[in-house]
């Protein structure tokens, strides 16, 4: 994972904390501003920083901690609990129902996911992983392609589903996004699939009639999770563009891609969770369909510190 220029600024200011030789208020601030530097230039949303700062003041009192306790220890497990909070919202990702009642009834439940998300994000190339992923675990799984803005879309989720050896539903001349997503939700149910997952289409910026197509095509498919897919590269308008999604059509969780490429400095994967309130379930590491690993806050931020 390359988030290697904040997780570096982290670790020093915490081992710089560590190996003074008085702990006292001075070399706390200092610590305090170290990484408050290091989050807004990783472009951490400020208001989120601020918090951070104020949080990790409010819980350390250097003059109130009792003799005995390791203050440094201390410190450094509040910084790291801070930290993990920032990337875990207290929301819990949903989950896909079984199939099989506790009497071992099948009772079929299909679980529809949406991918929202700016073009170019990755968003076809993740609901293919994902239904890799899915199909690994033995899901019935399958694709359905509701961009019909995008010339190519269409072509390009077809051979990624190939790929992922899972069934696919889309048309070349379809061009009412709406209908498509439809009518595949409906195809597939009707085959008992598990779970459907629907990719959209998005726009290089964001634009009011993407967001009135996300929020069409979510009444019309009625998605229990909406995944929301952004671009780890990007930084401070990550915050803006994840609360534009989220308040158009409810983002259910986030999926953060590009994580290998150069560049990608953390702070907006971290000002999307804050702004959605929805957690990161996986992160994306590549162009091939098994580059998804799952997201767990803990072992990031400990990755990240080193
Ligand atoms: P969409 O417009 O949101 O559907 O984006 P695409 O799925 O077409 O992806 C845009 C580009 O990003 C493609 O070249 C993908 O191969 C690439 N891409 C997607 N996910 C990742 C990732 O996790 N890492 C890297 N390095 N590239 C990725």
């Amino acid at each position: 994972m390359v988030l290697g220029e904040l997780g570096k600024k982290l670790s020093t200011a915490l081992s710089k904390m560590n190996s003074s030789q008085v702990l006292d208020n001075k070399v706390f601030n200092e610590m305090i501003g170290e990484i408050v530097t290091a989050l807004l230039q990783a472009d951490v949303n400020v208001q989120l920083v601020k918090k951070v700062r104020d949080d990790i003041k409010k819980k350390v009192n250097l003059e109130k901690i009792p003799s005995g306790v390791n203050r440094r220890k201390l410190i450094h497990q509040v910084v790291f609990d801070e930290l993990v909070a920032l990337v875990n919202p207290r929301k819990k990702a949903p989950k896909i129902p079984e199939q099989k009642s506790k009497t071992g009834e099948i009772k079929y439940k299909p679980y529809v996911i949406m991918f929202v998300g700016l073009q170019g994000s990755g968003k076809t190339t993740t609901c293919a992983k994902l239904a890799h992923h899915y199909k690994n675990k033995k899901k019935k799984v399958c694709l359905v392609c509701a961009d019909t803005f995008r010339a190519g879309a269409y072509e390009q989720l077809k051979q990624n589903a190939l790929k992922a050896g899972v069934p696919f539903y889309g048309s070349y001349t379809e061009q009412n996004p709406v209908k498509a997503a439809r009518e595949g939700v409906k195809h597939f149910k009707k085959q008992k699939m598990e779970v459907i997952i629907v990719d959209t289409s998005g726009r290089h910026k964001q634009e009011e009639g993407l967001f009135e197509e996300m929020q069409e095509i979510s009444e019309a498919v009625n998605p229990k999770n909406v995944i929301f897919v952004m671009d780890g590269t990007i930084g401070q308008s990550a915050f803006d563009q994840a609360k534009a999604f989220q308040e158009r059509v409810t983002v259910g969780s986030v999926i953060l891609t590009k994580l290998d490429a150069k560049g990608t400095k953390g702070g907006g994967a971290i000002s999307a969770v804050a702004a959605t309130g929805s957690p990161i379930i996986f992160y994306g590491t590549g162009e091939h369909l098994y580059d998804l690993e799952p997201f767990n806050a803990k072992s990031f931020i400990s990755r990240l510190l080193g």
